[in-house]
């Protein structure tokens, strides 16, 4: 078995697998087989029935888990399917404090499915670590944060805000999806329960959907293990395959990521139509000091504000001939997008706008094709 103190990038390639015992085959293979056969009732080989167990996923659970630096994964058919295997951990009764600026089916999640069954839900900008104090209730079981949030790129202090959850054993799970465990390891800055939209980075090639949760907390992982059997909603042998696949490129695909991210950031704040640029890594940002503590590098993701409003935005996202318009982020393809209109539509409207999301937001997924083209590209479709 590997070490689990071996680099991110020698553990993305072997971390939960080794050539097959029987073959020798150097990549796991797919086993498609639903049910395992047992020597006598009882006495299997570690595998009884694909929903509970099987090769493929525990391959892949073990090796985001030592990317992680956790002691349990568990892997699901979607983000929102981890995001809300999380949730059944709670009873009607508890509070949660959530971060206001969270991915839209998180929202979507929290006040129109958990909400209804008896869970209170606060949305608060955690942007000041002191603000999670006053949020905080006699029930609160739960903080839930996501860093850099989306679309705003705001940032939030997970050590802080951990501080603060430990003060009254409350549990904090942090969507780590955009910034991956390449560049940061929420558990190690003091969260219980990190969660992965698998479908994003994690994979990188747009066409897996999944999520995983990661904890070191035995006692939680057997509940979520629990869970995740009794609700079965798994992923295929097949789609765990394709992301393990996918995480032995992770740490390649993230510097290359971040390192065309910093190019056009900095490229685009230089440009009159636009009215300002919002990256981690750019020393405007207003968190810019936090990023660099935080976070080993800044990501692939930029959203941007054009002077020229939405108009100006709709003539971009025609404009451009590389970048694709379409919702999602993290593949090796670049993709662009408008908050206001696509991702964040559900956002009532009154808090996007209290949030920043305007009509001449865009994102951008700044995928892995050379990054003079796809300045080019954007260049193309700039108006003032
Ligand atoms: C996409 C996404 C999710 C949801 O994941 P699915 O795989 O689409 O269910 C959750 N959180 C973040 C930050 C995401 O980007």
């Amino acid at each position: 078995m590997i070490k689990p103190n071996l680099h991110l990038e020698t553990l993305a390639i072997h971390a939960g697998q080794q050539p097959d015992p029987t073959t020798g085959a150097v990549m796991p293979p797919i086993v498609l087989s639903t049910t395992f056969a047992q020597d006598g009732p009882g006495n299997h080989k570690g595998f009884e029935y694909t929903r509970s167990d099987n090769p493929n996923r525990r391959s892949l659970e073990a090796c985001i888990a030592a990317l992680e630096g956790g002691e349990h994964g568990l892997a699901f058919s979607s983000g929102c399917a981890a995001i809300a295997t999380v949730m059944q951990l709670l009873q009607p009764g508890d509070h949660v404090v959530a971060c206001d600026d969270v991915y839209g089916g998180t929202r979507r999640l929290f006040d129109r499915v958990y909400a209804p069954l008896g869970l209170s839900i606060t949305w608060a900008d955690l942007q000041s670590p002191a603000a999670l104090r006053e949020h905080m209730r006699k029930n609160t079981r739960l903080v839930w944060l996501e860093t850099p949030t989306n679309p705003m790129l705001k940032l939030l202090d997970i050590r802080a805000l951990s501080q603060i959850c430990a003060e009254t054993r409350t549990m904090l799970a942090v969507d780590n999806t955009f910034a991956t465990p390449m560049l940061q390891r929420p558990l190690d800055l003091g969260a219980t329960l990190v969660v992965h939209s698998m479908t994003k980075y994690l994979n990188g090639h747009s066409d897996v959907l999944g999520g995983v949760v990661v904890t070191s907390d035995s006692d939680l992982a057997q509940r979520l293990r629990f869970f995740q059997n009794a609700v079965g909603a798994v992923p295929s042998p097949f789609d765990c395959f394709m992301v393990l696949r996918g995480l032995k490129t992770l740490p390649v695909r993230m510097s290359q990521h971040c390192a065309s991210a910093r190019q056009i950031a900095q490229w685009l704040s230089e440009q009159s139509a636009i009215e300002r640029v919002i990256y981690p890594g750019l020393s405007s940002h207003p968190q810019h000091q936090l990023a660099t503590r935080q976070m080993r590098d800044f990501g692939g993701i930029i959203s941007f504000e054009l002077k020229g409003g939405g108009q100006a935005a709709d003539h971009l996202l025609k404009s451009v001939r590389i970048f694709t318009c379409a919702e999602s982020l993290g593949g090796v393809e670049s993709l662009i997008e408008l908050p206001s209109v696509m991702t964040h539509a559900s956002v009532p409207l009154q808090a996007r706008q209290d949030l920043g999301i305007t009509e001449g937001l865009v994102r951008i997924s700044v995928g892995l094709e050379n990054s003079e083209d796809l300045r080019d590209d954007l260049a193309s479709g700039l108006i003032s």
